[in-house]
């Protein structure tokens, strides 16, 4: 019922009129409960109680705002109202009682964070499921695009199980900092996550399985961005196998040496990469050394040592 009033109070503040949900569950609680009046009926008379004493015409109340259905990669640009349909790749927590729900969801065009506000009062998605979600807004923050479901929003599950794409992107620019985490790690042997000091969030302390990573930020002096490399690429690119990350714990008697290694060969260095985008991370499949700063530095360097009579003047 709280769910009925809070779309009826925002379906009159958008038409500029401030109604109190209180009051409207109150007049709710009284047709459904006392007078058990069907919900459906009792929305559509609650609505012309106020609609009557606000001299608002019944079409302007019930007209449609047709907001455009797109595909996650059709979203370019901030605060525009759209409509998609997407399935639930992954939730995290919440960190704020603000937010009810956040996660990632995808169509076939890519992937998208999405912010479900608790004042929404929308019904709970779950991992895996698709939704056509209506009357959403897009949200940029530092160049990443987001949306977010409001209280105008929509949420109506569908059959049809959508087919998650990715979205190919490359990037070029110089590897400014391994992440922790990166390097020689352990997993859980349940569920694959990342061990933290020997434990799994979910299954707790846990026989972990050796793996290797590189969690990497880049700059291209316009805009960071973080890599992720699997075992496979980290392999190929520092020459470092498992089987030899393993040996040089062991010797070291510290996990950490693998990380400093890691460091010391990619640190400071230009890279082209190519991959999937998911969420801020791009999941590389190839990375290469781009000598073409260091070219250019050479080139400078070659122009200005040939023309001294234009340094003097
Ligand atoms: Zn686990």
């Amino acid at each position: 019922m709280s769910e009925i009033a809070t779309k009826i109070e925002a379906r009159f503040s958008e038409l500029g009129v401030k109604v109190k949900t209180d009051e409207i569950e109150t007049r709710l609680d009284q047709l459904i409960n006392k007078f058990k009046v069907p919900a459906e009926e009792a929305r559509r008379n609650v609505i012309n109680y106020f609609l009557k004493q606000h001299n608002i015409p019944r079409t302007e109340f019930f007209a449609q705002r047709e907001t455009q259905v797109v595909k996650v990669s059709d979203i370019k640009e901030d605060g525009k109202w759209v409509t998609l349909r997407g399935k639930i790749v992954k939730l995290w927590e919440s960190n704020h009682e603000s937010v009810s729900q956040v996660g990632l969801l995808g169509d076939e065009s890519g992937t998208i964070r999405f912010t479900k506000w608790t004042k929404a009062a929308l019904p709970q998605v779950e991992e895996g499921k698709s939704y056509l979600f209506k009357n959403v807004t897009t949200s940029e923050w530092q160049g990443q695009f987001s949306i977010k479901l409001n209280r105008t929003s929509e949420i109506l599950p569908i059959k049809e199980d959508i087919e998650v794409g990715s979205t190919p992107v490359e990037y070029t620019g110089a590897i400014v900092d391994i992440q922790s985490g990166s390097g020689l790690i352990k997993r859980c042997p349940e569920c694959n996550r990342a061990l933290v000091k020997g434990a799994c969030g979910e299954h707790g302390k846990v026989d972990g399985i050796y793996d290797l990573r590189v969690k990497a930020v880049m700059d291209d002096g316009e805009k960071v961005q973080d890599i992720l490399l699997n075992r496979e690429v980290t392999e190929k690119l520092t020459g470092i196998t498992l089987e030899k990350a393993k040996e040089m714990a062991t010797e070291a008697l510290d996990q950490s040496v693998v990380l400093d290694a890691i460091k010391r060969q990619l640190v400071g260095r230009y890279f082209a990469v190519s991959g999937t985008k998911l969420d801020r991370f791009i999941l590389v499949d190839t990375i290469s050394q781009d000598v073409k700063p260091i070219e250019e530095e050479i080139k400078k360097l070659l122009s200005s040592a040939a023309s001294p009579v234009a340094q003097e003047a």
